[in-house]
C-alpha cells in the first residue's frame, strides 16, 4: 500500500531564483513521526506550507502525494477537501479571531467542513478542549485571554477537529516556559500515540523534536543533510552540519559551552555549488566545492557527505606498553583504546598512574607502545620522523602540562611559534612570519610589534602556554593533545586558555585528547569522556552521561573527588592526586 505521504523531489522556487526548497523527498505512513530541523531559512517552514498545498507549481515542482492526490496543480476544490480532514497544521503564530470566543473557534472548522450542527460543534469542540487538557472555562473566552500554553493547546484542538491522518505542528512550543513547553510536549506525544497520527513536526528546538518525532531529518539550504532514527541523528549526529547543529544548541544535562556554527548560512538565491555546507565545513575538501554529495546509507542513517559524515581523525586500538623501574616490568598500558573525530573534544580521565599521560605521549609520537594499533585519519601512524613520515605526524601536536618545561628561555617570542615550520620546507606563497602573526593572534596575544622579540623567561606562565598552543597550531595539525594544559595557570588564565581552545575547534575543526585529572574542565570543554583505569580503558561515554551514576567504579571515583573540592563543598578528605603514569 502506498504511504499517507510521499514527497519526491520536491523544489520549492520563489521570485527573485529564492531556492527554498531543493530536491527533498520523503514518506510518512499513519503512525509515523518526522522531525524536520534546521537553522532559520534552510526551507522547514516552505516544506510545510507545500504540504498543505500552499505552495503550487511554478514556484513548485516534483511530487507531493497525500493519500494517493497529487498535490502540486491540485485545484482548490481538491485541495479544501483534503485540508483539516486529512492534513492539518498548527502555524506557529497563527491569527485568531480577536472578537470570537475560543470555543467558537475550535468549533468553526467542524461548522464550516462538516455537516454538523452548532450545538454539536459546540460540544465536540469541549471534547477536543478536554483532549488537548484546555479548561473548560477558556471556550468562553477571548483569544487575549489566554496565556501562549493555552493558545497553543486551543490551536491543537481547532487542528485535531476534523480527525485529520497527518498533522503538522510548526514550532509546536517555541517561546513557551520550560513548565508549559513540557506539559504540552507530554500531550501531544500522547494524542499522537492514542490516534495512530502520521506527524510532522517543524521546529529548531532539538529537544522538542526528539521528544514528538521517532524519526529526525536535518535540513540545510533547502537540501537533507542527514535523516534516520532520532536516536541517532539528534545524540550522535554524523553530518558535519548536524553535529555542529546540536553542539550549539543548550543541553540541560552538561555543562559544555555551547559552539556557535561558524560561518552563516548561504543566500538562498546563491546557495554554493557542490556541497551547500561546503564552506561552513572545517573537513571540506576539493570535491566538496565541485561535485554534489548524495544521500548514502552511512553510520546506520543516511547521509549527504562525500566522506559518510564525520572524519574519524585517530583510532587508537589495544595500545600496550610497559617500563623497566628498579628492574621490574611496569605495566603502564594493557589494550588502551581511544577515538577522535572531527572537531570532537575527548577527556582522557584518570587517577594517579592510570597511564594516560603515557598514552598521550603514544599518541603524539613521543614514545613507542609495544602493542596496539593507532590510525591517524584512516592511515597507520608512522613510526619514524624520517621526509615523508613528518608531514603526516605533525598533524598530531602535543601541547604539555609545564610551558617553562616546554619551551626553550633562550628564544624569543617569533622564534619559539617559528620553530616548528623550520623542520619541513613550507609550501609555495605560504610566509612563516604571517603564519606566526596569525597564530598569535588566534591565541590572543600580539601578533606585531616588540612582543615578537621578548624572551620566554620574561613571560607570564598563561602567555607561555598561549605561546606553547600557538606553537602547536602553527603546523596546520588535524589533532591536538593537550596534557593538563592549565593546571599551572590560574583560574582566569585557565578560562582564556580553554575558550582559545574551543574557538580554535570550531574555526579548524580541530580534534582534541584533553588530558586531565580536573573532571570540571572536562565536563566544561570535552564532547566526550574516557576513562584509564590501571593502564585500560575503562569507560568511554558522552560527557553529559559522565554523572555520578557513570558506569565505571574508577569514574565514579573521580567524580565524587571532584564534588568534595568543589568551591559549594564544605571541605573533603580526598587527596588530590598527581599523575605518574
Ligand atoms: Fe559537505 Fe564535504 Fe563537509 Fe561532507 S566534508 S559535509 S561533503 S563539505
Amino acid at each position: 500500500m502506498a504511504p499517507l505521504l510521499e514527497v519526491a523531489e520536491l523544489r520549492v522556487t520563489y521570485e527573485g531564483g529564492v531556492d527554498a526548497v531543493r530536491g527533498i523527498a520523503f514518506e510518512l505512513d499513519r503512525g509515523d513521526t518526522l522531525a524536520i530541523v534546521g537553522e532559520s531559512g534552510a526551507g522547514k517552514s516552505t516544506l510545510a506550507h507545500s504540504i498543505m498545498g500552499l505552495v503550487q507549481p511554478p514556484q513548485a515542482s516534483g511530487s507531493i502525494l497525500l493519500d494517493g492526490h497529487e498535490l502540486l496543480g491540485a485545484d482548490e476544490r481538491m485541495l479544501r477537501s483534503l485540508r483539516w480532514s486529512t492534513v492539518a497544521i498548527a502555524m506557529q503564530g497563527a491569527p485568531f479571531n480577536p472578537v470570537a470566543t475560543v470555543g467558537d473557534q475550535i468549533a468553526e472548522p467542524l461548522r464550516e467542513h462538516s455537516v454538523m450542527s452548532g450545538s454539536d460543534a459546540a460540544h465536540r469542540a469541549a471534547e477536543l478542549a478536554e483532549e488537548v487538557a484546555l479548561a473548560p472555562a477558556l471556550l468562553e473566552r477571548h483569544p487575549h485571554e489566554l496565556s501562549g500554553g493555552e493558545r497553543r493547546r486551543a490551536m491543537l484542538a481547532m487542528t485535531l477537529a476534523l480527525d485529520p491522518r497527518l498533522v503538522i505542528l510548526d514550532e509546536p512550543v517555541a517561546g513557551l516556559d520550560p513548565e508549559t513547553k513540557a506539559a504540552l510536549l507530554e500531550r501531544m506525544a500522547a494524542i499522537t500515540e492514542r490516534r495512530g497520527l502520521a506527524l510532522l513536526v517543524i521546529s529548531h528546538d532539538l529537544p522538542a523534536a526528539a521528544r514528538l518525532a521517532a524519526r529526525s531529518m536535518v535540513i540545510y539550504a533547502g537540501e537533507v543533510m542527514e535523516a534516520g532514527a532520532t536516536a541517532a541523528v539528534i545524540e550522535c549526529p554524523a553530518h558535519p552540519y548536524a553535529w555542529a547543529l546540536v553542539n550549539a544548541y543548550p543541553v540541560m544535562t552538561t555543562t559544555k559551552d555551547l559552539r556557535p556554527i561558524r560561518g552563516r548560512p548561504p543566500d538562498p538565491r546563491a546557495v554554493p555549488r557542490g556541497c551547500p555546507f561546503h564552506p561552513r565545513c572545517t573537513q571540506a575538501e576539493d570535491v566538496c566545492g565541485d561535485r554534489h554529495p548524495e544521500l548514502a546509507a552511512s553510520r546506520g542513517r543516511a547521509v549527504a557527505c562525500h566522506f559518510g559524515g564525520l572524519k574519524e581523525l585517530l583510532r587508537v586500538t589495544g595500545v600496550s606498553k610497559a617500563y623497566r623501574r628498579g628492574g621490574r616490568s611496569v605495566q603502564a598500558l594493557e589494550d588502551a583504546s581511544i577515538s577522535v573525530s572531527e572537531g570532537e573534544a575527548v577527556g582522557l580521565v584518570g587517577a594517579s598512574g592510570s597511564g594516560k599521560s603515557t598514552l598521550a605521549r603514544i599518541i603524539t609520537g613521543h614514545l613507542a607502545a609495544d602493542a596496539g594499533e593507532i590510525l591517524l585519519e584512516g592511515a597507520p601512524l608512522p613510526r619514524s620522523w624520517k621526509r615523508g613520515a613528518r608531514a603526516v605526524r605533525r598533524r598530531i601536536q602535543l601541547v604539555m602540562q609545564d610551558p617553562w618545561d616546554a619551551l626553550s628561555p633562550r628564544l624569543t617570542v617569533a622564534e619559539l611559534v617559528r620553530e616548528p615550520l623550520e623542520i619541513e620546507p613550507l609550501e609555495a606563497g605560504d610566509d612563516a612570519a604571517a603564519r606566526v602573526g596569525e597564530m598569535l593572534e588566534a591565541v590572543g596575544l600580539p601578533p606585531t610589534g616588540a612582543f615578537l622579540d621578548t624572551r620566554a623567561h620574561e613571560l607570564s606562565g598563561g602567555q607561555l602556554q598561549r605561546i606553547a598552543l600557538a606553537r602547536a597550531l602553527v603546523t596546520r595539525p588535524k589533532l591536538l593533545v593537550a596534557d593538563e594544559p592549565t593546571s599551572m595557570l590560574d583560574p582566569s588564565e585557565q578560562a582564556r586558555l580553554l575558550v582559545i581552545l574551543r574557538e580554535r575547534q570550531a574555526e579548524m575543526g580541530l580534534g582534541l585528547v584533553l588530558v586531565s585529572h580536573d573532571v570540571a574542565v572536562v565536563r566544561k570543554v570535552t564532547d566526550r569522556v574516557v576513562v584509564l583505569d590501571g593502564g585500560r580503558t575503562v569507560e568511554d561515554v558522552r560527557t553529559e552521561a559522565f554523572s555520578a551514576s557513570t558506569a565505571s567504579p574508577a569514574g565514579r571515583r573521580l567524580l565524587a573527588a571532584a564534588s568534595a573540592f568543589s568551591p559549594n563543598s564544605a571541605g573533603s578528605a580526598v587527596e588530590p592526586e598527581e599523575d605518574g603514569g
